[in-house]
């Protein structure tokens, strides 16, 4: 016999224990999940056995009745649900029921805290699972054969919950996996059928397999009381048992649209909103999809799942149909069902197909509109929490979706100078419409941090001429402004590329003054380009400062100082591919007394020190790094010293 038909006890994945662990104490006032989870599984694993027997008939081995039965045993006190789907190898088993094979599951488990209270917020990121049959159960049996092996071919694990469990070959006589729950002594609620019926119809009533019970039929007397037939067990389909997406939008409860989110999106929070519908035309199918009201742990994995499902008439046929939505809106779940495809559709017919591309042009416009609607609703609240999940992901898509360009940058959102909060709640089409009269331009700054951005030398003169900029630290902005250059006509704008072109809200009186400056500035900027030697392509004065002595600014067509500072920090190397190195501008305010001291400062030497410091400061507010930054605080302490004296 071979090695494996020896019972043999294998320790669970670290991060399994620890996710039991927090889903028991997190969970517990929501213990009934553990049905919704089992069954929800057991539906799956149909749908995995429908999908390969559409060519190869013979898995189903005489029987086709899919089904999912549930069961209870007062006097043993255990739960049973089974099913007759795909069923599982002892390798699989082991894959899926011991270990957590996610990608990303390593990252998740590295920002637990150990708070519990904060930990079982996370947990809602990663989808419940089969685990949370440990909430009510102190011991639980699966046995499972997979579709295509014999009966002795069978596996059972078996586990109390507790850092191990066995493994063990067995005899199982049907396909399909059968779950055993030995219930802990406080979960005796659970055995009574009508609380079982009771928790199926509310979680499960859209699983599209039918959900059996018994059901005892009392036995039949006459009128003398004389028994005619004796009582009896028949099988009762709990459930509605029809694919909820093939129902009429009237006749679906809230609640329903909500279970099936839970089941598809293998969630357990509450969805954020849902769009159904049913396209007909050349290529027809009906979709339902849904925005989730929190980002999955694994939304930056790039290998990460896509959420939605296609189905063939009803049938199930992948879970990792990449072609149906883009990346930026992976965090879409859902299905979507098709008439107009063949059954027996193949992976590489999938990605060729002319019908896929047209399905999903037309879900991408609906979650478009569906978002484009959240986003002008009056109550904000719901835009807003999804802006702050997925913002980030949505930027992706001016990049990505060139078609969708303009209907993705009305969906942006961000922070501004005409905003108080932190939070990004500002439209451009808000900008545009708060724009003063003659001006040109979206204004933005780009910095590595909100704090940064806003307090950005940069953005003194808008300030004072009251001009909003909007403020830009996501990583992503870099580059979705590098793809967003316009927007309803208008330029946009960096506050610190080029020269800017404020002339037109200047008053005559404030050229005259700049002129002025220009003249009389001439030789101190000359004196200091000299100093600074090529660490810089030009030295002027600065139209854009108030409070702060001087700034940089690259060229209007360099790439910021932010963006080459990310693309170094990611390791990229900028003369190679080139790119960057461009010398920034060093601009420096007339009107700041340090610069009015360093134009009347005599002594070459101090001239130079202080120019350098200006120069450093200009880089650290920048959010850059000195390249020699203890002969900075040299000089700077040299200075302060001589103000001592
Ligand atoms: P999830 O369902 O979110 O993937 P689970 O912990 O519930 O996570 O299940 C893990 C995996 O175990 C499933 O993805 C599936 O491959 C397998 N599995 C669980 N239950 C069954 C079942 N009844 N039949 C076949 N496979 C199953």
């Amino acid at each position: 016999m071979a090695v494996e038909t020896k019972k043999e006890t294998l320790g669970f994945q670290t991060e399994v224990k620890h996710l039991m662990h927090l889903m028991i104490h997190s969970l517990y006032s929501n213990k009934e999940i553990f049905l919704r989870e089992l069954i929800s599984n057991a539906s799956d694993a149909a749908d995995k056995l429908r999908y390969k027997a559409l060519s190869n008939d013979s898995l189903y081995d005489g029987d086709s009745q899919l089904k999912i039965r549930v069961d209870f045993d007062k006097d043993a006190r255990t739960i049973t649900v089974s099913d007759n789907g795909i069923g599982m190898t002892r390798d699989e088993v082991q894959e899926h029921i011991g270990t957590i094979a996610k990608s990303g599951t390593k990252q998740f488990f590295e920002k637990l805290t150990g708070d519990e209270a904060k930990d079982s917020e996370l947990i809602g990121q990663f989808g419940v699972g089969f685990y949370s049959t440990f909430i009510v159960a102190d011991k639980v049996t699966l046995t499972t054969r997979k579709a295509d092996v014999k009966a002795d071919e069978a596996v059972c694990w078996e586990s109390a919950g507790e850092g191990d469990y066995t493994l063990e070959s067995v005899e199982k006589a049907t396909r399909g996996t059968e779950v055993v729950l030995h219930l802990k002594e406080t979960e005796d609620e659970f055995l009574e059928s009508y609380r079982l019926q009771t928790i199926i119809k509310k979680f499960s009533d859209h699983i599209s397999l039918p959900i059996i019970m018994d059901k005892e039929i009392p036995a039949e007397t006459d009128e003398e009381g004389k028994e005619t037939a004796p009582s009896r067990i028949e099988d009762d389909v709990v459930n509605s048992a029809s694919a909820l997406w093939t129902r009429s939008k009237d006749d679906i409860s809230a609640e329903e649209y909500n279970e099936f989110y839970k089941h598809v999106g293998h969630d357990y929070q509450e969805p954020l909103a849902h769009i159904h519908s049913r396209v007909e035309g050349n290529t027809e199918y009906s979709l339902l999809l849904y925005l989730p009201s929190h980002a999955p742990f694994d939304l930056w994995d790039r290998d990460a799942k896509q959420g939605v499902k296609l189905y063939i008439r009803k049938v199930f046929i992948t879970d990792d149909a990449e072609q149906l939505m883009p990346r930026y809106l992976r965090f879409v779940r859902g299905i979507i069902d098709t008439d107009s495809l063949p059954l027996n559709v193949s992976r590489e017919i999938l990605q060729q197909s002319k019908k896929i591309s047209t399905i999903k042009g037309g879900a991408v416009k609906k979650v478009l509109a569906l978002l484009n609607t959240l986003a002008n609703d009056e109550d904000h609240s719901k835009y807003s929490s999804f802006w702050k999940e997925f913002g980030n992901v949505i930027k992706e898509g001016v990049i990505e979706d060139h078609k969708n360009k303009d209907k993705v940058a009305k969906l942006l959102r961000f922070s501004s100078t005409h905003s108080d909060a932190e939070a990004q709640n500002v439209a451009l089409a808000d900008y545009v419409s708060r724009m003063k009269d003659d001006q040109e331009h979206i204004y933005y700054v780009t910095a590595d941090s909100h704090a940064a951005a806003k307090n950005s030398p940069h953005l003194e003169i808008f300030r004072k001429k009251g001009i909003e900029v909007l403020l830009m630290s996501d990583r992503v902005d870099e580059w979705l402004l590098s793809n967003l250059t316009e927007f309803e006509g208008k330029h946009l704008q960096s506050v610190a590329k080029g020269e800017l072109d404020l002339n037109k809200l200047d008053s005559e009186d404030d050229k005259k003054e700049q002129e002025k400056a220009d003249k009389d500035f001439e030789s101190v900027i000359k004196q200091m380009k000299e100093v600074l030697g090529d660490k810089v392509s030009e030295v002027r004065l600065s139209h854009r400062l108030t409070d702060s002595p001087a700034c940089l600014v690259t060229g209007a067509h360099d790439m910021s100082l932010n963006m080459e500072r990310i693309m170094k920090e990611a390791g990229q190397d900028l003369s190679m591919m080139g790119m960057g190195g461009a010398k920034p501008i060093f601009e420096i305010n007339p009107d700041h007394v340090l610069v009015a001291n360093v134009k009347a400062e005599q002594d070459d030497d101090r001239f130079a020190d202080i120019t350098q410091i200006l120069f450093d400061q200009s880089i650290l507010s920048e959010g850059g790094q000195l390249e020699n930054p203890t002969e900075f605080v040299h000089k700077l302490n040299g200075l302060l010293q001589g103000l001592l004296k």
